[in-house]
């Protein structure tokens, strides 16, 4: 697997953004389709998916340090952000090292740590 950190970032944010995108289609859809309770009923979650999309857009972490990036997440998403990012403002890590060789697969937080048994 070739993807870099880079890649890794962006693809999360833009998952976030697109959940946020179809939450926020579904405001106006609803307003227009539907009315009274059912509306409340679409309303509030649409509102809530929407908030807590952009809300964990601003989450996102560094796969090396896990330390939030924030807008600068948010930035790379769509590649708008000026100046380009090129490395982590915390870590220093180059976003365009490759996910692997940055964090070795024992430090993964999705696979936790190996567990070591000593003998007695
Ligand atoms: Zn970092």
């Amino acid at each position: 697997m070739n993807e870099t950190i880079r890649d890794h970032i962006r693809r999360r944010e833009r998952r976030l953004l697109l959940i946020a995108l179809s939450a926020w289609l579904c405001i106006p859809s609803a307003l227009v389709v539907t009315e009274g309770r059912t509306q409340v009923l679409i309303l509030i979650p649409a509102v809530l998916v929407l908030a807590g999309a952009l809300v964990a857009g601003m989450l996102v972490r560094c796969p090396k340090c896990q330390t939030r990036l924030g807008e600068l997440g948010l930035g790379m998403a769509f590649n708008i952000a000026r100046p380009r990012a090129c490395f982590c403002p915390y870590c220093g890590v180059r976003f365009d090292t490759r996910l692997l060789l940055a964090v070795p697969p024992t430090a993964s937080p999705v696979l936790g740590h190996t567990r070591v048994d000593t003998p007695r």
